[in-house]
């Protein structure tokens, strides 16, 4: 099941080319009062929702997907997890590139600096715009497998990490370069991308063996397969989950292989990975005020 928010905060099941909508099932959402719980209200509720969408599907409305605007699918999540260096690949084109490492000398491995987070005000959708900002200074795409978390769990072994997950989608875990801190650089407005849907967990026979890429206006920038991560996605989790408990519509980004690089003003990305889809995403045409 291929689950998307769309247009004014509609939810689509998408079926082929087409989105479905069932945003009446919304309303097996419960009210929340405050303090509201932590994790995405969508995710933490999606068993009651998938079966109020089952009823509503025979008479839905229909749109090509190619006629609506998506929107990050899952718009609450307690955080956004990011896993630097975990490609073995994007590990030595960082030490080589002066541009990437930014005066570091201890670009080793993941085990060595651990994880980050992006501020959860960053995410958009891919009809939505990135909007960079510093024209001096280099602003890069990473295209990443993006695990939705789908309940809460807390120092998860390996053996179990995959019965968290609700199910993926990409990821673009855009980067301001510089010396500061991860969780400043990518933290920046619209610089992490979701979508173009959440496809479940059992349309994707391995998470460690699917192609992903990324092109810039035609031109592939990053072509690789996620059995190169360093830590796989039961790590990532068993790793994520060590530290932070993880709750309904966690976002993890497990990382972006070799081949990263700027964007400008007006490019526009084509991200791909398998059994997920693809999704085109424009840059703004002027950087952010
Ligand atoms: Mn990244």
């Amino acid at each position: 099941m291929k689950i998307c928010r769309f247009d004014d905060d509609r939810l689509g099941i998408v079926q082929g080319g087409e989105v479905l909508d069932v945003t009446g099932a919304l309303g097996a959402i419960p009210t929340q009062r405050w303090p509201l719980a932590q994790g995405d209200p969508l995710i933490a509720n999606i068993d009651a929702v998938v079966a109020a969408a089952d009823p509503l599907l025979k008479g839905a409305t229909r749109k090509p997907v190619a006629a609506i605007k998506l929107l990050a699918p899952v718009p609450n999540p307690s955080k956004i997890i990011g896993a630097p260096i975990n490609y073995a690949d994007h590990i030595e084109e960082s030490k080589q590139d002066p541009g990437i490492a930014h005066g570091r000398t201890n670009i080793t491995h993941i085990g060595d600096w651990g994880l980050f987070l992006k501020a959860n005000s960053s995410l958009i959708g891919a009809g939505e715009e990135i909007r960079l900002r510093f024209p001096d200074r280099r602003n890069d795409h990473e295209v990443e497998l993006a695990v939705v978390v789908g309940k809460r769990a807390n120092r998860v072994p390996k053996s179990s990490a995959l019965d968290c997950v609700w199910g993926y989608a990409i990821g673009l875990d855009m980067t301001v370069r510089g010396r500061e801190l991860q969780c400043f650089r990518k933290s920046i407005d619209t610089y992490s991308v979701l979508g173009p849907w959440v496809v479940s967990k059992d349309e994707v026979r391995d998470p460690d063996r699917l192609d992903l890429s990324i092109a810039v206006n035609g031109e592939m920038r990053q072509s690789s397969n996620t059995r190169y991560l360093v830590h796989n996605v039961e790590r990532l989790i068993e790793y994520a989950s060590s530290m932070y408990t993880l709750y309904p519509g966690d976002i993890i980004m497990t990382g972006t292989p070799a081949g990263v690089g700027p964007v400008k003003p007006g490019d526009v990305l084509t991200a791909e990975i398998e059994s997920i889809g693809r999704f085109d995403i424009r840059v703004a045409p002027e950087y952010s005020e």
